[in-house]
């Protein structure tokens, strides 16, 4: 039997079915937060089954989120949309954009209630944060939601942000036409921030996805050029594409290891920012 906890004050009133598993709570499991019940920390058990280095693997994706927000933010982004923002953890968006632009305004968005119910001891604490409980699949309904519209100004550039989370749809759902949508409110000088399970013929990439599976019923693996699709066209910004731990955005001439020389948890997250001219 589903067991339902309730949040309960209106207008909100989250329900959360414990006895499955979510992308958000696995998410959190896998990092070792708090935020996460028995049918979670089995998904979470399942990819460390497959991958042993699945937090690295989730690390290494965080690590991405904080350069590429830091490269925005010194670009002079000052109102980040973040999409799949994920319960609160480390270094928050925020937290990261903020240290660089203390005025900075970020909208996180999630189709998991826990994230609004859990984020609000967040937004307690920092007037230009938001959270708002709405899904990439239905971008209008992000673009038109109030609180994203009382927080961000589409007249000015945007940090779009989804990051770890492209790899939960298949690309039978066409979800480049989500991100077409919401880039095409965002008005030139505006940045896409992404990262995708990568697909370069690397056993460590399979496992991966069929853990995902196993616990979540996604979580794909993409080749590269795939991935590169879903910015739409934009150009990127150097050095393009490549795996999270060789990308440095700010440093894009920097010495980077060989691939081949990565560990393994290292040779699935990809990133790459993309610039709306
Ligand atoms: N962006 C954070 C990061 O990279 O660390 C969190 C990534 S977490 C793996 C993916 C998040 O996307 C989860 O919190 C999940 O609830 C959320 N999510 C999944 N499907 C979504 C959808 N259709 N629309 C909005 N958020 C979604």
């Amino acid at each position: 039997e589903a067991a339902v906890v309730s949040g309960e004050d209106p207008p909100y009133k989250p329900e959360f079915d414990i006895s499955r598993p979510t992308i958000a709570r696995v998410y959190d499991a896998i990092l070792g937060g708090k935020d996460n019940f028995a049918a979670d920390r089995d998904g979470a058990a399942s990819y460390m089954k497959f991958v042993p280095g699945s937090r690295e693997v989730a690390l290494d994706n965080r690590a991405g989120l904080e350069k590429g927000v830091a490269y925005m933010a010194r670009k002079g982004i000052d109102q980040f949309l973040d999409v799949g923002a994920g319960l609160p953890t480390m270094r928050n968006t925020h937290q990261v954009a903020q240290e660089i632009n203390p005025d900075a305004t970020v909208v996180y968005v999630d189709n998991d209630p826990i994230v609004l119910a859990h984020g609000r001891a967040l937004l307690a604490t920092n007037k230009s944060t938001t959270i708002v409980t709405a899904d990439l699949r239905d971008p209008e309904g992000i673009l038109t939601h109030p609180d994203v519209l009382k927080a961000i100004d589409f007249t000015r550039p945007v940090g779009l942000m989804i990051v770890g989370l492209f790899m939960h749809f298949h690309d039978d759902e066409r979800p480049g036409e989500w991100v077409q949508a919401l880039l095409d409110a965002c008005p030139s000088g505006s940045y896409l921030l992404m990262t995708d399970f990568a697909d370069t013929g690397d056993p460590v990439q399979k496992e991966i996805e069929k853990a995902g599976l196993e616990s979540l019923g996604n979580g794909w693996v993409r080749k590269p050029e795939k991935i590169e699709e879903h910015f739409c066209g934009l150009p990127l910004v150097p050095p393009g594409l490549d795996f999270v731990s060789r990308w440095f955005p700010e440093e894009p001439d920097k010495e980077v290891p060989a691939v081949e020389d990565l560990d393994p948890s290292l040779r699935i997250m990809m990133g790459a920012i993309g610039y709306k001219e």
